[in-house]
């Protein structure tokens, strides 16, 4: 098991202010203009969206560690520091014969993140971020 790709981006607890200052800010701006026009709807909404993933994604940090952003963007991930990380987790699937290697991702499911195969969504595993090498809490180690 191994991670693809890794930077840092924010500590979990600043998602977590942000989007409540997000909400605020959208709340606000609402009461403030008399007529919404659609692109200022359009906009709302997508702020609002933007805040639920924000949420969302504190949410999980706090919960499992982890957060796997929708349409394959990556999985953020909380280190050791508190420091959250933008990571892509692969591993080898156990279940796949050695002649048809199959290669696993991180998705969402209802219960947390989970490793699902390549090959047959039938092989998966919960997934546990601490199992995977530490994340550098020296951010001068990215390379
Ligand atoms: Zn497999």
């Amino acid at each position: 098991m191994d991670r693809d790709a890794k930077r840092p981006v924010w500590p979990a607890d600043r998602i977590s202010a942000i989007s409540g200052i997000m909400t605020i800010a959208s709340f606000l701006g609402i009461g403030w203009l008399p007529d919404l026009t659609a692109p200022l709807a359009l906009f709302a909404m997508a702020l609002g969206i933007v805040t639920l993933l924000a949420f969302a994604a504190g949410n999980d940090l706090r919960t499992y560690g982890t957060h796997v952003l929708p349409l394959r963007w990556g999985t953020l991930e909380r280190a050791q520091d508190g420091s959250t990380w933008l990571t892509d987790p692969v591993a080898a699937c156990p279940w796949c014969p050695k002649d048809r290697p199959g290669v696993m991702h991180v998705e969402r499911s209802p219960s947390g993140p989970q490793w699902v195969c390549a090959n047959s969504p039938n092989h998966h595993d919960g997934f546990d971020g601490t199992q995977l090498p530490t994340l550098p809490t020296d951010k001068s180690e990215v390379s």
